[in-house]
């Protein structure tokens, strides 16, 4: 019948002589029930389904407590299933897949990850805090210092790229934004490569910041 308040009513502590923080037991005298006659059509109700069921005494039911975590019952708590119950939730953001996997190295997931959201505090995003800086990239001294130039174009960063990508199948021609660097990791047709790619990329992104910190912030 479900809540007994939201069966019989707001009048129902009233008719039925049971306060509303009543336990069962309160409903019980000795063996019987100890409930007014029945003066409405669901008191009638209630009194119908009451002869079905045995009556819970303590020497016949032991007490349990359940957990409930979202649709299901669980024997045990897990914090597991909980925290998946509780957790935010959001919609798989379409770069997951270029920053976090399984092998990642996490130190170099993370920069990534602020990276892909163009966070990092590179100079200039500095001077737009008005932080006083020359906003010049550390690594030139020719271009601003923006993440697109630090991480892909910049003389010193293109070095390093050569390097790298020669193992991993590189692009014909040398991507100059991010959205060209995502688009080339998942361009290669094979797991492995695709892995590779990823990797490299990441350790390429990660050291290229440090070195850059290295220079000065
Ligand atoms: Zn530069």
């Amino acid at each position: 019948m479900g809540q007994l308040i939201e069966h019989i009513g707001q009048s129902g502590p009233r008719s039925l002589r049971i306060r509303k923080n009543s336990v069962v037991a309160d409903a019980i005298n000795g063996s019987t029930w100890r409930l007014p006659h029945p003066r409405s059509q669901k008191e009638v109700e209630l009194h119908t389904y009451l002869t079905t069921i045995i009556l819970p005494l303590p020497m016949n039911v032991n007490d349990e407590y359940e957990w409930i975590a979202g649709d299901s019952q669980l024997r045990i708590f897990r914090s597991a299933t909980t925290w998946e119950v509780l957790r935010p939730r959001e919609d798989v953001k379409d770069w997951v897949d270029v920053v976090w996997f399984k092998g990642c190295i996490p130190k170099h997931a993370f920069i990534m990850w602020v990276a892909n959201y163009d966070r990092l505090s590179t100079r200039s995003r500095l001077v737009a805090w008005v932080v006083p800086i020359s906003p010049l990239c550390p690594l030139c001294s020719t271009y601003d210092e923006t993440r697109d130039h630090l991480m892909l174009p910049c003389n010193y960063s293109r070095e390093v790229w050569r390097e790298v990508l020669h193992r991993c199948q590189p692009p014909s021609i040398m991507f100059t934004t991010w959205a060209e660097l995502l688009s080339w990791i998942r361009s290669s047709q094979s797991k492995r490569l695709t892995l590779l790619r990823k990797l490299a990329v990441q350790t390429v992104i990660f050291h290229l910041w440090k070195q850059k910190e290295q220079f000065g912030a």
